[in-house]
């Protein structure tokens, strides 16, 4: 029997990785599940897991939660130090799925706690950079990615040592516009944006997807996680989704991770660590997808990768400026209020108009992510 918590349950990888603990229910007793809101899905959930607490974020939603869990014994919070209660409560595995760097301060608790740490929340980990890599360190905690390319890549390492890596591929769908002229993306519209051809997903990172500033994001998870070198990172267009990324070692060898594209597979491969568990998913049949294809990205009609990498290149406050700025960028397009090619002109725009010391805490990460939101506010009343 192991433990469990999940930030973000009500998700779409919260919800994947609860539809694992469904089929394997005698394995698992989950401790906490939270939400921003949702608190009838959120009670639901709770109920059927026999959680022993539920968290939503906003305050506003307790009242309604408390309800729906009436007569439960379920525990009822809400509000930031609940959700970071929540994560620091012992348990085997936390799993950090909030969308946004909202999930930082839950996430960071759970690595304060020493756990093992199951991290999807990218935002958190690329906004905190160092901050957080360092609390790993100095907490004894485990990071396990469950963003396929970097679970990808933690597996192809089991296959050699870091110091003989030559070179880290990260694979990209490329997105819903990888074939669209400039006055098409110019005139894509949410709806679109969020019909991603290979994976289901929440709606932020499908925007990220569709202008790869889903990629450049996970270029500096990446370069967090495995620390080669940005020069030994690269990224390259994979339309299929079948190869989620490689690691090239110093002999040219070359190891792969390929699977369906279903993030069940690598949110199974973190839950079983070390070991593996059943995934009930049709296997991979390469005969029937026949052809897999590879070409550069084009970071002319996408420059979300570029701006990533000169933020990271540049370190200190810019990647959390950078994602601050794509969030509230994101949202705006998804509300109607600027169009696609706005997001990464809006992101670069912030990046240059606000610049922040490198943040040394939490806090500071924090501050400057509240005041890189205001800055990119600003533009949006602007426009
Ligand atoms: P989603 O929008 O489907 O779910 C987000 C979850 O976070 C929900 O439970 C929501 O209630 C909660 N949440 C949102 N704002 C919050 C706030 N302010 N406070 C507390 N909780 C809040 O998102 P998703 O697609 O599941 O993605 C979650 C994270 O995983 C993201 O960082 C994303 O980049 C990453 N990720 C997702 C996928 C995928 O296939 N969906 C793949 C790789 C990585
Ligand atoms: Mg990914």
């Amino acid at each position: 029997m192991r433990s469990i918590s999940i930030l973000g349950a009500t998700g779409s990888v919260g919800e994947q990785t609860l539809d694992l603990i469904r089929r394997n229910r005698a394995n698992w007793q989950v401790e906490a599940l939270t939400a921003n809101c949702s608190a009838q899905k959120l009670a639901a959930m709770a109920r059927e897991f026999d959680a022993r607490l539920a968290v939503v974020g906003d305050e506003s939603c307790l009242g309604e939660l408390r309800e729906a869990l009436a007569g439960t014994g379920i525990e009822a919070a809400a509000g930031l130090a609940a959700l970071r209660d929540a994560a620091s409560r012992p348990v085997d595995i936390t799993v950090a799925a909030i969308v946004g760097c909202a999930g930082l301060g839950p996430t960071m608790a759970a690595i304060e706690r020493g756990g093992t740490v199951a991290l999807a929340n990218k935002e958190a980990l690329v906004s905190a950079g160092e901050v957080m890599t360092a609390a790993v360190e100095r907490h004894g905690a485990t990071l396990l990615p469950v963003d396929s390319e970097h679970n990808a890549i933690f597996q192809c390492l089991q296959g050699g040592k870091i110091e003989d890596v030559a070179r880290i591929t990260l694979t990209a769908s490329g997105g819903p516009f990888r074939t669209w002229s400039q006055e098409q993306l110019e005139a894509a519209t949410p709806a679109q944006a969020v019909a991603h051809p290979n994976w289901d997903m929440g709606a932020k990172i499908s925007v990220d997807s569709a202008t790869m500033m889903n990629k450049g994001l996970e270029y500096i998870e990446a370069h967090h996680l495995f620390p080669v070198g940005l020069e030994r990172l690269r990224i390259i267009v994979h339309p299929q989704s079948v190869v989620h990324s490689m690691v090239e070692y110093r002999d040219h060898s070359t190891l792969a991770q390929l699977g369906p594209s279903d993030m069940r597979v690598p949110i199974a491969s973190c839950l079983a660590w070390p070991d593996r568990m059943d995934v009930p998913l049709q296997p991979l049949d390469l005969a029937e997808i026949g052809e897999l294809t590879f070409v550069a990205p084009d970071e002319h009609r996408f420059p979300a990768t570029s701006l990533c990498r000169e933020a990271i290149e540049a370190g200190g406050a810019a990647p959390a400026i950078l994602n601050a700025a794509n969030e509230v960028a994101v949202a705006a397009f998804l509300d109607g209020q600027i169009g696609f090619t706005r997001i990464p002109v809006m992101v670069e725009q912030t990046l240059t108009r606000y610049k922040a010391p490198a943040p040394q805490t939490l806090e500071d990460v924090l501050t400057v992510d509240s005041e890189a939101r205001a800055r990119a506010g600003e533009l949006l009343e602007t426009a």
